[in-house]
C-alpha cells in the first residue's frame, strides 16, 4: 500500500492505471467502512480510499473538534485490507486543487438539509474536490447516509460526469445499531440505549407495514419515552419525498440524540 499525501502525486500515478474504485472516508475507521473497501477490492483491481476529515461539512464546530481520528489505526486497518492507495491530503491539498465550475444540485428542505442547512454543499465542495484529484469510475458509498448518496448522485448527474455510485448496505453491529465513527464517543451505556431507540423504530416498521404512516403516532412513542430527536421521516427512497404509507419503497429516516450525541439512521 502506498501513502500518499499530495493532491498532484496521487493523480499522477492514478493516470497510469485505466480504472480503479474510490472510498472516499472521514477516517475513525469501522466496520462500515470495511464493508465499502472489501466490495471495492472486490469489483475493482486497484482501490483508492482517500481519509480527508473535510472541516466544510460540519455546521457545527463542537462536533468538528469532537469527531475521532485514529490515523496510525486507519492506516494499519487499510493495510491489512490491501488497499493499493491510501490518499491521506491536508486541508490546503484538497482546497487549493483547481476544479472547474460546477452547479449545485437542488436539495430538498427535508432531513439533514433541514436541520444542518449548509452540511450537503460542504458535502459537494469536497467530492467536487476529491473526484477531480482521483477521477474513478466507480465511487463506493454506505446507505447509512442515504441522503448524501441521493445529493452526490444529483450532482454527479446534473455536471454530467460517467461516475459510477456504488451503494453499499448499512453494516450494524450484532443488536442492530449502525456502526458509525461518532459511536465511539458513546460508552457501552450509551451503545445500549442507541439500539434500544433503532430496535423500537425497526419494530414500529414491521407492525405498520403496508399501512398509512402515523407519524404523530411515533413521534408520541418517541416523546414518551423521553427520546431526543430532530427528525422521524417515512421516505420513499425511489423518489426521495416523504411517503405516506410504509412500503417496501420506504425506510424510517431518524436524525435521535444519545448522551447529546447526534446520530442518524434509516431503517
Ligand atoms: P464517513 O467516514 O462517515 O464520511 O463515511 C465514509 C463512508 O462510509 C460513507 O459513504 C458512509 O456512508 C459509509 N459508512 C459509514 N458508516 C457505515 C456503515 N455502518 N455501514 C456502511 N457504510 C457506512
Amino acid at each position: 500500500m502506498k501513502i500518499v499525501k499530495k493532491s498532484n502525486e496521487i493523480k499522477t500515478i492514478l493516470k497510469k492505471y485505466q480504472s480503479y474504485g474510490f472510498v472516499p472516508t472521514m477516517g475513525a475507521l469501522h466496520e462500515g467502512h470495511k464493508s465499502l473497501i472489501r466490495k471495492c477490492k472486490k469489483q475493482n483491481k486497484i482501490t483508492v480510499v482517500s481519509i480527508f476529515l473535510n472541516p466544510k461539512q460540519f455546521t457545527n464546530k463542537e462536533d468538528l473538534k469532537k469527531y475521532p481520528s485514529n490515523i496510525k489505526k486507519d492506516i494499519s486497518i487499510c493495510k491489512s485490507l490491501k488497499v493499493n492507495f491510501l490518499f491521506i491530503p491536508s486541508f490546503k491539498e484538497v482546497y487549493s486543487f483547481k476544479t472547474k465550475k460546477f452547479k449545485y444540485p437542488k436539495i430538498e428542505k427535508i432531513l439533514e438539509e433541514k436541520y444542518r442547512p449548509g452540511h450537503f454543499i460542504g458535502v459537494i465542495k469536497v467530492i467536487d474536490k476529491l473526484i477531480s484529484i482521483v477521477p474513478a469510475k466507480k465511487m463506493y458509498l454506505g446507505e447509512k447516509d442515504y441522503q448524501q448518496i441521493k445529493v452526490i448522485s444529483d450532482y454527479l448527474k446534473i455536471n454530467k460526469t460517467n461516475i459510477k455510485i456504488i451503494k453499499c448496505n448499512t453494516i450494524r453491529y450484532k443488536n442492530g445499531l449502525a456502526i458509525s465513527s461518532r459511536n465511539k464517543r458513546l460508552n457501552n451505556k450509551g451503545l445500549f440505549n442507541a439500539s434500544k431507540i433503532i430496535n423500537f423504530v425497526k419494530k414500529f416498521k414491521k407492525n405498520n407495514q403496508n399501512k398509512i404512516f402515523n407519524q404523530k403516532k411515533l413521534k408520541d412513542l418517541l416523546d414518551s419515552k423521553k427520546i431526543k430527536y430532530d427528525y422521524i421521516e417515512n421516505i420513499n427512497l425511489q423518489k426521495f419525498i416523504r411517503s405516506k404509507r410504509i412500503s417496501k419503497n420506504t425506510k424510517l429516516f431518524i436524525a435521535y440524540y444519545v448522551n447529546n450525541i447526534r446520530l442518524i439512521d434509516n431503517i
